[in-house]
């Protein structure tokens, strides 16, 4: 069996993370927190949205360049960071520096084909709500299936699976 596997690079190609079997999540969110973080790093969408996919963080590896990651925190004492590649200031991945299981990648540094975006969550938070597409389900904050998406992976890594 050919696991699945996607590499995330920088726009130089010095860093490479690898991401391994199926995402939990194909999102892209509207919330505060994205819009001023991703702006700051340069991954936010032009209709306010950073579209990520969501990968266990055990399924993240760093292939190459670890050492040019840099994280970038909003404020000093967040436990939220971004990471950015110095070497040409991509943004590669958004994750938590507490014991949150999961890591968001930006999904526009993939070259490979990435699953369908799922849907578009916090859009009340949004520049423009009314504007965004209804090609894929728009949930005003964090919806339901969503977290039982991270829960479910939570517990597969609970059982090794
Ligand atoms: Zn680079
Ligand atoms: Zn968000």
């Amino acid at each position: 069996m050919t696991q699945e596997k996607r590499m995330a690079r920088c726009h130089c190609g010095a860093v490479e993370i690898e991401a391994r079997g199926k995402p939990i999540a194909h999102i892209a969110c509207y919330c505060d927190d994205c819009q001023a973080g991703s702006s700051a790093v340069g991954a936010l969408a032009a209709d306010g949205g950073t579209d990520y996919l969501v990968y266990r963080e055990d399924r993240i590896a760093t292939a190459k360049g670890g050492d040019l990651l840099e994280a970038r925190k909003l404020k000093a004492g967040s436990a939220t960071r971004r990471m950015v590649a110095t070497c040409c200031g991509t943004p590669i991945f958004m994750d938590f520096a507490d014991a949150r299981h999961w890591v968001s990648l930006y999904s526009g540094r993939f070259a490979e084909s990435v699953p369908p975006l799922e849907g578009r969550i916090c859009v009340k938070y949004a520049p423009e709500p009314a504007a965004l597409g209804g090609d894929v389900p728009l949930s005003e904050g964090y919806p339901a299936r969503f977290m039982l998406q991270l829960l479910g992976a939570r517990v597969a890594m609970l059982f090794g699976r």
